[in-house]
């Protein structure tokens, strides 16, 4: 996360950008539209050809790279989808944008292996288009999982996935399919067939529920079988989708699509529940599911870790004078420092809440966890917020304690605190610990 900035992320909270689109379209009205947003919500850079002829010279530019295209079927120098012909032939992943739509035209898109067809036509194309443009780009980053015994049938549905633009794994029986969730860590949907000699698609279905809740996890059942009750005993078995073969491949893709923005949106439910509203930083919450886990993994591998908790001093008198508004914006003037410093480490940042942050610092004992909380204390002294002609800044100080045996998270955070309350004790803007305890004991 990083506090304050405004970009653009994709279906997954991943930075899209610097990735280019091929848009073929005479209108111009639907390609400055399309051009715009492209660009404004997904970040895209757009190259635009009105003609056949316009696109055949940009792809005789050597060096080009286009995540994909978005084709026209009719131009006037291209009245059969001669340019739909043309960017398959560069490899370039498609999205077909017609006006003209039959089941014949249908099906001579679908020969193409494109990625989708968006039908010009209601005040919904648009919208359409673009959410099929964003899905394609997001769906390179989700690895799915096809299971089936029958090779040319795993073949099908890995054509049409690759097609769709994911990253696809494939298994022949249930215990490969298991071992495959071991060896890719990040497959997030399973299409599986019912039918298999090792374990039958409600068994593997059963044994991945076991692992995953269907909050991370999407199985889709398929089967060729007539028996009408297949679909209700998946779904029992805690499958999230079926589809009976031989597939409508516009239908296999919405349920497809339907299941991964289930899994975004959960993602984003996650990602916010973690996530402090004013600063953007981790919260309280987030710090307290994810800190007993990295400790006892120290605490397990021999490494040291240790706990700090940073407290603005005065704050009280800073918010009483400038107002709350002026306290907020040091408040997240802070919290960006600290993102800063922090950012791209193992260590741990929170907003605990009010003016107190927390640090939990793996694979560092506490002398050097001091030192550096010592750093980050004439660090932030130095950050400056404006207000009414006025260059405001403030101190903290810091209460380290080290972790040595396994206790209860809260013991920890408590063992922090007091550190807090002795630097606040003696003084404030300073730093507090067993460590520094130890050396004045020594004096
Ligand atoms: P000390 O040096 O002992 O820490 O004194 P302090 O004034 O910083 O501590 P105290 O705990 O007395 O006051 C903290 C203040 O922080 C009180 C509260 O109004 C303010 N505060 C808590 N959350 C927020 C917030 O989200 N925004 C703003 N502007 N102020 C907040
Ligand atoms: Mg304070
Ligand atoms: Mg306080």
């Amino acid at each position: 996360m990083t506090p304050g900035a405004a970009l653009i992320r994709d279906d997954y909270g991943h930075r899209l950008g610097s990735q280019n689109i091929l848009l073929v379209e005479d209108s111009r009205m639907f390609s400055s539209v399309l051009s715009h947003r492209f660009q404004t919500e997904l970040g895209l850079n757009v190259t635009h050809c009105a003609s056949l002829r316009a696109l055949r010279e940009e792809l005789a530019k050597p060096g080009h790279a286009f995540t994909m295209a978005v084709v026209d079927l009719n131009l006037p120098d291209s009245p059969y989808g001669e340019a739909l012909d043309h960017t398959i032939e560069h490899n370039i992943p498609t999205i077909v944008f017609t006006a003209s739509f039959d089941m014949a035209v249908r099906n001579r898109i679908l020969e193409r292996n494109v990625v989708d067809y968006v039908v010009k036509g209601n005040e919904f194309a648009l919208d359409a288009l673009v959410s099929a443009v964003r899905r394609s780009i997001s769906n390179r980053k989700m690895r799915v999982l096809v299971v089936d015994d029958l090779p040319s049938a795993r073949q099908v549905l890995i054509e049409l996935l690759t097609a769709q633009q994911f990253m696809v794994a494939q298994a022949g029986t249930g215990l490969e399919a298991l071992q495959a969730l071991e060896t890719f860590g990040d497959i997030e949907l399973i299409v599986t067939d019912h039918h298999m000699p090792d374990m039958d698609g409600y068994e593997l279905t059963r044994r991945i529920r076991q692992r995953f809740g269907s909050d991370r996890m999407r199985v889709i059942g398929v089967s060729s079988s007539s028996d009408r009750m297949l679909s209700a005993r998946f779904l029992k078995a805690g499958a999230s989708d079926f589809v009976y073969r031989p597939f409508v491949a516009e239908e296999l893709q919405c349920r497809i699509a339907n299941n991964v923005e289930t899994l975004m949106q959960m993602k984003q439910l996650r990602a916010a529940a973690a996530c402090d509203y004013l600063t953007g930083l981790y919260n309280r919450r987030h710090f307290y599911d994810q800190g007993p886990r990295i400790v006892s993994d120290c605490l397990r591998n021999g490494k040291p870790s240790a706990i700090a908790i940073l407290d603005i001093d005065h704050f009280k008198r800073l918010n009483d004078t400038y107002g709350h508004e002026i306290g907020d914006r040091v408040l997240k003037a802070v919290a960006d420092r600290l993102y800063k410093i922090f950012e791209g480490s193992e260590n741990l940042l929170s907003r605990l809440g009010g003016e107190e942050f927390a640090v939990l610092f793996s694979a560092m004992d506490s002398e050097a966890a001091t030192k550096l909380c010592d750093e980050i204390r004439s660090d932030l002294s130095r950050v400056k917020v404006t207000a009414d002609d006025e260059e405001l800044s403030v101190t903290v100080s810091i209460g380290v304690a080290e972790i040595t045996d396994h206790e209860t998270f809260e013991n920890y955070l408590h063992a922090a605190d007091q550190f807090l309350y002795m630097a606040k004790h003696k003084g404030r803007n300073q730093v507090y610990s067993d460590a520094r305890m130890t050396e004045e004991a020594a004096q």
